[in-house]
């Protein structure tokens, strides 16, 4: 089989029992992207070169080496608006386009530390912003099953570079579905950890309260791999969580008998398309027929996760976005005559629309007059939406819905209508309004693009999310499909 369709742990056991050079692994993908890379447009910044020749000294290193951790001399691509110290990290925005920074995020610091090479900076909507990564400032990255769709956002690079086999694992980012969306729109596996769970220092802010980092990978293991490398308490984050961090790989391969799985209703109601629907079921009773117990829950504040996450996300992208002033670091307009004129106009010329209504939108909702009205009360909302989770919870391990409402959609088919973009979310906001963890897996294909299935689980127990979904990925072959093959 071609290296290039290999996972990331099938490449790292050849690699550590130095049956393949990290070289012939880099070069393998090297090869693929120069065939696909054109068409997807996956990367901001592409160093796919310099990763070969990285690679070539890592063949080296390797030789003198007692031991080799894991993820030495394996290509990851960072999604940017993750700081990788001396390389662009521009959140596909104006504002940032020629900014370098001077620091690793802790997650990097830790690939660096495995040994990894990186292959580039995946495009996003800009400052993580959206469901498609049309809202980039350079350009829309196309789906690869699909060049005529989107794929899907805002870690669109990373899912389709992943996707595409032009690498076998990125990190992506996910603060109302980053993650989960775009994973299920390019028939990959996307996981976000529980709030907490991994260090957010060194991820460029968006919602504080909602963002967390996470593997795109084409298999579970291959998520749990990564997930043992960037997870723990960091001192340099304070919302990140002291909790003892499990081996997620011994959650692969355990048997799921005698887990209790929940329907949440709220979840398939109108809005959802019936293919995608039937798709999801019929994984759950793939389930049900290997042992799981299958049970009905209802979480009724969930229906408002949309209304409640569109205050609170950009209440608080207003206040971390207020740093981009041309002061310090960043785009600064050409001509003004004053402070206040280099202000507006840096931020004018350096934002684009999304970003632009997102400030507007969080400035007024956290405006005094307004803030009891929205904001304060779609933190109200917030507080019942966990609560509707822990009910669940209390009878059941997992929550098994749709990934998204539907397939991927057109380029172009929903940037006229914000709404109709921010209801693509209308299933994995509520994960991160609880913080909870969730991973969405291929479970199938509508028309010849990818389903995802997505199993959202209780906090810090990404380990049983992982044991669900490896169990349902070994039953079918979903894994072992690349487009156009
Ligand atoms: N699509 C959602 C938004 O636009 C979620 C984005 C994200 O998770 N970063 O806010």
């Amino acid at each position: 089989m071609s290296l290039w369709k290999k996972s990331l742990k099938e490449l790292s056991d050849l690699v550590v029992s130095k049956e393949v050079k990290p070289s012939e692994v880099v070069e393998a993908f090297a090869d693929r992207s120069s065939q696909i890379e054109p068409h997807i447009k996956s990367y901001v910044t592409d160093l796919t070169q310099q990763a070969v020749e990285e690679a070539k000294k890592k063949d080296e290193e390797i030789a003198k080496l007692e031991s080799i951790p894991p993820l030495f001399g394996l290509p990851v691509a960072v999604k940017d608006n993750i700081s990788t110290k001396g390389i662009r990290t521009t959140c596909s925005s104006k504002m940032l386009e020629n900014y370098i920074p001077p620091f690793d995020a802790t997650v990097v610091e830790k690939l660096k530390h495995q040994g990894y090479i990186i292959t580039g900076k995946t495009n996003l909507d800009e400052f993580a912003m959206g469901s498609s990564t049309e809202n980039s400032a350079f350009f829309t990255t196309k789906n690869p099953w699909d060049y005529s769709r989107v794929p899907g956002g805002s870690s669109g690079g990373s899912a389709a570079a992943v996707g595409a086999g032009i690498v076998p694992a990125a990190l992506g980012s996910d603060t109302g579905g980053s993650i989960r969306q775009p994973a299920a729109f390019c028939g990959v596996v996307g996981l976000k950890p529980t709030y907490g769970r991994v260090s957010r220092y060194g991820l460029v802010a968006f919602a504080s309260s909602l963002d967390q980092i996470g593997p795109i990978t084409r298999t579970v293991e291959d998520s749990a791999l990564l997930m043992n490398v960037i997870s723990g308490k960091d001192p340099r984050d304070s919302t990140s969580a002291d909790k003892e961090v499990p081996d997620f790989l011994s959650y692969i391969g355990k048997e799921i008998k005698g887990i209790k799985i929940g329907i949440p209703e709220e979840f398939f109601v109108e809005g959802l398309d019936s293919q995608i629907k039937e798709t999801v079921l019929n994984a759950v009773k793939q389930l049900e027929k290997e042992g799981a117990e299958i049970v009905q829950v209802s979480m009724p504040t969930t229906k408002y996760a949309i209304e409640a996450y569109y205050i609170i996300a950009p209440s608080e992208a207003s206040s971390n976005l207020a740093r981009y002033d041309g002061v310090r670091y960043g785009y600064r307009t050409a001509e003004y005559s004053d402070l206040e004129e280099m202000y507006s106009k840096t931020r004018d010329e350096g934002f684009g629309a999304e970003v632009k209504r997102r400030i507007m939108l969080g400035t007024y909702s956290l405006s005094s007059g307004y803030y009891d009205a929205y904001y304060l009360k779609a933190q109200k909302v917030r507080t019942l939406i966990y609560q509707d989770f822990m009910d669940a919870f209390q009878k059941v391990d997992v929550l098994a819905t749709p990934t998204t409402p539907d397939v991927a959609f057109k380029i172009g088919e929903k940037t006229e209508d914000p709404v109709q973009m921010y209801l693509s979310d209308i299933f994995t906001v509520s994960v991160n309004m609880a913080g909870l963890p969730g991973i969405s897996i291929p479970c199938g294909f509508k028309d010849g693009l990818p389903v995802g299935l997505q199993l959202i689980g209780k906090p810090f127990d990404e380990g049983t999310l992982l044991q669900v979904a490896h169990y349902y990925e070994r039953m079918n072959d979903f894994y072992k499909m690349f487009p156009g093959e």
